[in-house]
């Protein structure tokens, strides 16, 4: 049987945003007008006035704001990884990228979780270009969140695409749902880790890689 071409697969009669690659299980992305309508119920619920000249615009810029904040669900950030360079001149040391700022949301408040990423990997004959290192951790960022699924996806990530013989992660991050409201904890800070191959198992190269992180 033909397959119906008077129905939109996708779901996204307005066009306004593309719709998301890769996610075909997903219902229907909601349209910027649906967005929209959405901001202004919480505003009200909040206690505001959505009709007040200050508050006009607010909810399109809510909308679009957040194709930029949750940029990561329209990209595979292992794809980044797939591009890498065998001629190293023999190096096969551990290569750390540290202090990666990220923002991402904790998809329990979401609040913004503002942090940064320490990212090491011990070569296996091919490296990747060191910004790839930090679109992986945006990629990731980028989504809600939580921290440890965070640490966890983007080491994962690396071990599976870059196939080194050791990969390691470590993120220190500061929680608005936890410095802005509940146990208002102002200035703690949550630091999660996660190691693979050589960089858990061997401790020299442990050492060395939170040596190299300063984590
Ligand atoms: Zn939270």
């Amino acid at each position: 049987m033909d397959r119906p071409t008077d129905i939109e697969e996708d779901g996204n009669v307005s066009g306004q945003v593309p719709p998301r690659s890769g996610r075909a299980a997903q219902p229907a992305r909601p349209t910027q007008d649906e967005a929209e309508e959405a901001v202004r119920t919480l505003i009200r619920w909040a206690g505001d006035d959505v009709h007040r000249e200050g508050l006009l615009d607010t909810p399109a810029r809510v909308a679009r704001s957040y194709v930029e904040l949750f940029a990561g669900y329209e990209t595979d950030p292992r794809a980044y990884l797939e591009r890498t360079f065998e001629e190293v001149g023999g190096y096969d040391q551990l290569i750390v990228l540290k202090d990666i700022r990220f923002v991402s949301f904790c998809e329990h408040h979401m609040l913004p979780v503002i942090g940064k990423a320490h990212v090491g990997y011990l070569p296996n004959g091919r490296v990747v270009g060191i910004s790839k290192l930090a679109r992986v951790v945006n990629g990731f960022a980028r989504r809600l969140q939580i921290q440890e699924k965070l640490t966890a996806e983007i080491a994962n990530a690396i071990q599976e695409v870059l196939q080194p013989h050791g990969v390691g992660v470590v993120i220190e991050a500061e929680h608005s749902c936890m410095t802005l409201r509940g146990v208002n904890t102002v200035g703690s800070s949550l630091t999660t880790s996660s190691l693979l191959g050589e960089v858990r198992d061997d401790m020299r190269t442990r050492m060395e890689f939170m040596r190299l992180s300063g984590a």
